[in-house]
């Protein structure tokens, strides 16, 4: 099992791909999200979240909040961190550990590996430091992923189309970034990416602080603190209503607090803030060569994207209606639990392509491979081959399902297996017809039937057709190139072999009942001395070639027997 972690600036959430679905999973409160905060108590305790979060109000020097800005970065300029002596590292550890905490007590398992995201941004240093934190907390990352990468999985935009092109704006709470994407074959490459690491949400509770103060004169901390919780509260009330009226009682130990604000005062307020963001967008848009037409979707991400000012200017300036359909807080651990599924195998992979992957086929006679579809083979498609039977009187065939691009059935995969029962006939009489089918969902059907009683064997093979790791494609196709030739030369020997088992009795009972001229018989013997020491020395073109040398030098003596034989039947006819 693999988790999907999103190491948030202010938010973090973990999440896990059960019975086939990606989930987040809920702490003992319920809650899906946790504040990225830790605090730090005097006596070594450690509280994370919205534990943390709370003590900020009594004890603001012992919490630690946004560390992921200094991940990775030489000059920490945060005076908590300082006072506390700890790194980034080590409180994104601390971050980390409470969530495969969860993860564990959800679970009720052991996890030990984990996805995780970071920003498009992030450079070689910052990953690793993430990577680091990661290993403090015990979880070895399989996967760093980008931010806007996971997004476009959990809004399924690698779903769209064969090629497209998508932007993920994301407003968190403390940072800001537009990436620009281009997935093709179910891969997506960063276009170009820029943003604010000093730009989010938090501004805009500052500046409804400022608001709400306006004209208070000093406060304690405490109090500032109070205000500053309400000034969110006040700001995500007012994504649903169009106004808020904040009330804090005896805030100065006498009298009351009160004061309702718009939503269009707030949108007023906000408005350069906005501005600020678009200004990133044209950046971006203007690195990755694309115009607005080119894109396919406009996605929303992070907390503040759910004010309504920045919907309605981010759809304005894209001339794009945007994608809000998935939590903006939760897309992104969403998509690294998807990513964390595909790569566990927990999830068949997202892509479906609309081609065979690998070559698809049922292994023959002397374990050779013999491929019906073909790699590459657009879907749906359908193929068949008629087989027949080894051995005289065999009751049934198995008929193993192969995928993969090597010569021998061996070295392919193995995705399926059944047996075909067949009438009683003598060797190589029987016909044994099988279909391959791959319906539009990648769904393997394989059919076989015994033509001379009609009856059918169906079996469905279901994901393997089509839904493969591009890793082990690539390396099946590694593979095949790797041993190429010595692949070829196997099935050379192997088919040569085949025949070579079918003429050598026939040529014995030639031999035996007088059909070779006396002017045949040395060739015919040299011939099968060549073909017998071609195969104890298993040299595939000398048995090849050593085949048909032997088949020519009988080819006459062949067809005396057969003359014969019609004789014969004629005279039994007459007789009669
Ligand atoms: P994130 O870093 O993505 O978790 O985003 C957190 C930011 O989103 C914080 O600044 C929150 O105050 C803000 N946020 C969360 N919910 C809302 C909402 N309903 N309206 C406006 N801002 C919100």
């Amino acid at each position: 099992m693999i988790l999907g972690i999103d190491l948030g600036t202010t938010h973090s959430a973990v999440g896990v791909v059960d019975s086939g679905f990606p989930i987040l999973l809920a702490d003992e409160e319920g809650k899906r999200v946790i504040p990225s905060a830790v605090w730090y108590g005097g006596e070594g305790e450690i509280e994370v979240g919205r534990k943390a979060l709370r003590r900020r109000i009594t004890d603001p020097m012992r919490v630690v909040t946004s560390v992921k800005r200094w991940m990775g970065s030489g000059r920490i300029d945060d005076p908590v961190l300082a006072a506390l002596r700890k790194t980034p590292e080590e409180v994104s550890a601390d971050i980390l550990r409470e969530l495969k905490r969860i993860a564990e007590w959800r679970l009720e398992t052991e996890v030990g590996q984990a996805v995780v995201t970071v920003p498009a941004y992030f450079n070689d240093s910052q990953r690793a430091a993430t990577k680091r934190a990661a290993e403090l907390a015990g979880l070895e990352v399989v996967r760093i992923l980008n931010e806007p990468t996971a997004a476009a999985l959990a809004y399924g935009l690698d779903k769209l189309k064969e090629r497209s092109r998508v932007a993920v704006y994301d407003l968190g709470g403390g940072t800001f970034d537009l990436s620009v994407l281009e997935m093709q074959d179910g891969v997506f490459q960063v276009l170009a990416t820029h943003g604010d690491t000093r730009l989010g949400g938090d501004d805009v509770d500052r500046m409804l602080f400022d608001f709400l103060l306006e004209g208070l004169g000093e406060l304690p901390v405490e109090m500032q603190m109070r205000f500053l919780d309400e000034s969110e509260k006040a700001k995500r009330a007012l994504s649903e209503d169009l106004a808020y009226t904040v009330r804090i009682p005896f805030y100065d130990g006498s009298s009351s607090f009160e004061k309702t604000i718009t939503r269009s005062e707030l949108d007023q307020m906000t408005r350069e803030w906005i501005k600020k963001t678009l200004k990133c967008c044209q950046q971006a848009m203007l690195d990755s060569g694309l115009k607005n037409p080119d894109l396919d979707a406009v996605v929303l991400v992070g907390g503040s994207t759910r004010m309504p000012a920045v919907r309605e200017t981010v759809a304005a300036f894209f001339e794009k209606n945007v994608d809000v359909t998935q939590h903006p807080d939760e897309a992104i651990a969403l998509g690294a639990t998807i990513q964390a599924g595909v790569l566990s195998g927990a999830m068949s992979k997202m892509v479906l392509l609309d081609v065979t992957p690998l070559s698809l086929g049922i292994e023959t006679y002397g374990g050779l491979m013999n491929v019906l579809i073909p790699r590459n083979t657009t879907i749906p498609c359908k193929a068949g081959e008629m087989f027949t039977n080894a051995a005289d009187g065999q009751q049934s065939m198995r008929v193993r399902v192969l995928q993969g691009e090597r010569e021998m059935a061996r070295d392919n995969w193995e995705i399926g297996k059944f047996d075909v029962e067949m009438e009683n006939a003598p060797k190589g009489q029987a016909r044994v017809g099988v279909q391959f089918k791959i319906d539009a969902d990648g769904i393997l059907e394989v059919l076989a039937r015994d033509t001379s009683t009609g009856k059918d064997v169906i079996v469905r093979i279901e994901n393997s057709a089509v839904n493969v790791d591009d890793a082990a494609v690539e390396q099946m196709v590694g593979e095949s190139v790797e041993f190429a030739f010595e692949d070829m030369s196997e099935r050379i020997f192997t088919e040569a072999k085949l025949k070579a088992d079918e003429l050598l009795p026939a040529v014995e009972m030639i031999l035996e009942q007088g059909f070779v001229k006396d002017e045949e018989r040395l060739e015919i013997e040299v011939a099968v001395s060549k073909v017998n020491s071609a195969i104890t020395s298993g040299n595939a073109n000398a048995l090849k070639a050593a085949v048909k040398t032997l088949d020519e030098a009988t080819e006459a003596a062949a067809t005396r027997l057969v003359e014969r034989a019609m004789e014969e039947a004629l005279e039994r006819e007459m007789a009669e």
